[in-house]
């Protein structure tokens, strides 16, 4: 018997492969590398045939329940090129971990959580030459499942596909980290206590656009959530956690049912703890924050994400007042988070908790 983490993955390589863009013109996601990942679940059968093919569409029937449901979950991740040359994933155990806990929240079924790692490390080795090099720039790589029963009634699917995409992507801050301005919304909520908070699902995304809107025509660049209950609490901002600096004491909220756990979170209080600073993971409420601004201890705020790393948050809105945070500047704080995470992610500093791992590329003959 063959368990799941020995599985072979077959390979079928494109025999028509695209040109590739230039590093210096990439975007975010909208350009796809030569090949995908796929693998089929069928009740009964499972999860089976794992495979690298050639990048297509999918093809679907337009009764197909995820296209009227939303029964999808999704993750991302990132694959960097070293100075050395070598490919880095970050943490891509613990994303796979979480692809597994969002299946979960949407009753998908499980897949091996080693299976789900070295698709990652078979997708990015069939298309190594895709991972860009300049600096900053990186390779995007997009696991997702979605529910393929072909009918209309309402309950978790009985079939699934589980595909991974890649976009080579540009550096996120083409001229050094730049903060942002977030407006808190009292009149939208993200996620609700039994909600779907905690997943990483379609859904949470579709909920997040009009206040999104609603920010951008107001002259901000991104939501920051209120809970849903007493919308007093902050929970995330965008699609990113949040963090700040009062005084000498680092608060985030805690993961207590409403928030993702993010990956880039993790790290930045992994970070933050082995140098030695306090870290506190507990409820904040916006007047609080607000209360610290007029005061002037409100130091730094920043969020984490994949994306960007960090991303400062330069100014702050609510009920009509504007926070302006450190001055509108990056804070020593975030961007030390910022150098630290980056030079992991890029092999240029020390790896002390062990998050990267060195894609195993066939060598070209
Ligand atoms: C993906 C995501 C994050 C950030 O998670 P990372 O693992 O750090 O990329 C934070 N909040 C939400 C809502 C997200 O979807």
């Amino acid at each position: 018997m063959t368990t799941a983490s020995e599985t072979p993955i077959s390979v079928t390589r494109t025999e028509r492969p695209s040109p590739r863009p230039e590093d210096g013109s990439l975007a975010f996601g909208k350009v796809f590398t030569d090949h995908m990942f796929l693998m089929d679940y069928e009740e009964g059968k499972g999860w089976h045939d794992p495979r690298v093919v050639p990048y297509e569409p999918l093809v679907m029937d337009p009764a197909t329940s995820v296209l009227h449901y939303g029964q999808a979950i999704f993750d991302g991740l990132k694959a960097f090129r070293g100075k050395d040359g070598r490919i880095r994933l970050f943490r891509a155990q613990r994303h796979a971990e979480r692809l597994n806990k969002s299946a979960r929240a949407l009753c998908i079924p499980e897949m091996d959580a080693d299976l789900i790692r070295r698709s990652f490390e078979a997708i990015v080795a069939a298309d190594a030459d895709w991972v860009p090099r300049k600096e900053g720039t990186s390779l995007y790589i997009r696991p997702t499942v979605i529910a393929r029963d072909v009918m209309l009634g309402v309950h978790p699917a009985h079939r699934y596909t589980y595909f991974v995409i890649c976009s080579p992507v540009g550096a996120y801050y083409k001229e050094g980290v730049k903060p942002v301005r977030i407006l808190a919304t009292d009149t939208h909520v993200r996620a609700v206590q039994g909600g779907l908070g905690e997943a990483k699902t379609a859904a949470n995304y579709a909920a997040s656009l009009s206040a999104q809107q609603e920010a951008e025509r107001a002259g901000y660049t991104q939501v920051l959530w209120l809970d849903g209950v007493e919308r007093k609490y902050i929970d995330e901002v965008g699609t990113m956690n949040i963090m700040m600096q009062i005084g000498d004491e680092i608060i985030t909220p805690p993961l207590a049912g409403t928030i993702l756990d993010g990956v880039t979170r993790n790290s930045a209080l992994q970070l933050l703890r082995d140098w030695g600073h306090t870290v506190s993971e507990r409820r904040i409420s916006i007047d609080e924050v607000m209360e610290a601004g007029r005061q002037g201890t409100l130091r730094e705020m920043w969020g984490t994400g994949t994306a960007a790393v960090v991303s400062p948050v330069g100014e702050l809105g609510y009920k009509g007042e504007k926070l302006v945070v450190g001055n509108g500047h990056t804070g020593l704080l975030t961007q030390k988070l910022y150098d630290s995470i980056v030079g992991i992610q890029y092999g240029t500093a020390p790896d002390a908790h062990g998050w990267t791992s060195v894609v195993p590329v066939p060598v070209a003959a």
